[in-house]
């Protein structure tokens, strides 16, 4: 069985979704297709989300809005009201859900409001295709794929997940599956997400569990390429990298997958395609262990809104040690990935994602133990197989607040001048 993922720019209208649908009908193995929101529904709902939680009615009215954008492509794509009906059912369930005023945590209403996006998606996909091909069942993913309790980072329970997925997916009774990324459920049946963009997560996660010969990401780009085309116009498509290439890239802030989505496809070795949903005729990227980089190209990667945290120790005593585990440990508490770290005797610069609030929950509490400075608006800069030419290339206009150099890359935190 194969696993392919659809993201959200590839079923953002009706014709998305046909031309969905032929990509499928390509097709003569067995599938689970795992969809993501519509366009931009999950910005949509995030939304919706901040207005309830500041008690501002006019969320009914952007809510509103989703759900006629889903109609509107429900009526192209039915002549009759079944799917619409089916979707009314679920945007009862959020309108009834957000009326019981009954608020709790960000994190955990965030999953149980955003999560309706891909519920939506996959109904009317799964609806679309049952009426192309005689055997889909759209399955309910937070039934079946199970996770922790924290809201919007979940972290898989992998037996517990594996039980319930191989009793559910039986290929002897359907042939393609049709089911949600991005969501969860816990053992209690509450609502979780895997993080923004985490569909290509799920879609590995499954893919595992499954055991299947390779997952499919068809997205709105020809591949992977050696950078982002809409800032250096020279990008090149990369045939093939290796899974270590993958992951350092995403990494880095490569956007192309979410960076989670390797390791579970690694351990069962897995080949991943990445591939054009515009023109899939053709090869696209794959990420595989026997890759070879045919020609060694220089691949850059730029990783927006950070923010250098430099944390000192109040007395003067080296960074490294006791301090250093507590630092961390703070990041951990308060749930900040760290994209790079550098150490000197007495002081430690860290670049993060610049998440408010959380960032400054960080910073309050490194503060009642360390003197701490950070720099906001910064970017950090990689160069994977970095030349002299390549750097140059992209720290020029720049000023350098960092330089971290390996045998294979190459990072700068930087400034625009
Ligand atoms: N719909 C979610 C998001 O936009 C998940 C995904 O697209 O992968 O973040
Ligand atoms: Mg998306």
């Amino acid at each position: 069985m194969k696993v392919y993922k659809f993201g959200g720019a590839s079923v953002k209208d009706a014709a998305g979704i046909r031309n969905l649908s032929n990509i499928v009908s390509k097709s003569e193995d067995n599938l689970v297709i795992v969809v993501s929101a519509f366009g931009k529904t999950t910005n949509s709902l995030q939304n919706v989300l901040k207005l309830w939680l500041a008690g501002e009615e006019a969320y009914k009215i952007f809510l509103d809005e989703i759900y006629k954008y889903h109609l509107s492509v429900s009526a192209e794509l039915f002549t009759d009201l079944k799917t619409a009906d089916k979707i009314d059912i679920y945007f009862d369930r959020l309108r009834v859900y957000l009326q019981s005023k009954r608020k709790g945590l960000y994190d955990f209403e965030y999953d149980q409001i955003v999560s309706y996006g891909e519920i939506w998606s996959t109904i009317i996909v799964a609806e679309y295709l049952k009426t192309v091909f005689s055997d889909v069942e759209w399955i309910d993913i937070r039934e079946n794929l199970i996770t922790d309790g924290r809201f919007r980072d979940a972290n898989v329970l992998w037996n517990e997940s594996s039980g319930r997925l191989l009793q559910k997916i039986d290929f002897k009774k359907n042939r393609i599956y049709v089911t949600q990324g991005f969501i969860a459920g816990t053992v209690a049946g509450q609502t979780t997400t895997l993080g923004r963009e985490g569909s290509d997560y799920s879609a590995a996660i499954l893919a595992n569990i499954l055991d299947a010969e390779c997952v499919m990401v068809w997205k709105d780009v020809p591949g992977i390429m050696n950078s982002d085309p809409k800032w250096l116009d020279d990008a090149q498509k990369l045939d093939e990298i290796s899974y270590r290439e993958a992951v350092e890239m995403t990494f880095s802030g490569a956007k192309v997958i979410h960076p989670k989505t390797i390791k579970p496809l690694h351990n069962k070795n897995i080949a991943l395609y990445v591939r054009s949903f515009l023109n899939p005729a053709e090869q696209g990227t794959v990420i595989k262990s026997d890759a070879t980089l045919k020609k060694i190209l220089p691949v850059y990667i730029k990783k927006e809104d950070q923010i250098l945290i430099s944390i000192l120790p109040k007395d003067f005593s080296f960074v490294i040690g006791d301090n250093l585990s507590r630092i961390f440990h703070s990041f951990m508490v308060h749930g900040i990935k760290v994209n790079l770290v550098e150490a000197s005797a007495i002081s430690l610069d860290v670049c993060v994602d610049d998440e408010r609030p959380k960032v400054d929950a960080l910073i309050a509490d490194l503060k009642t133990e360390f003197s701490v400075v950070y720099n906001e608006n910064v970017e950090m800069l990689s160069v994977r197989h970095y030349t002299s030419e390549s750097i140059a290339r992209i720290t020029s206009g720049r000023e350098i607040l960092l330089e971290q150099r390996t045998r294979s890359t190459v990072r700068f935190v930087v400034r625009q001048i």
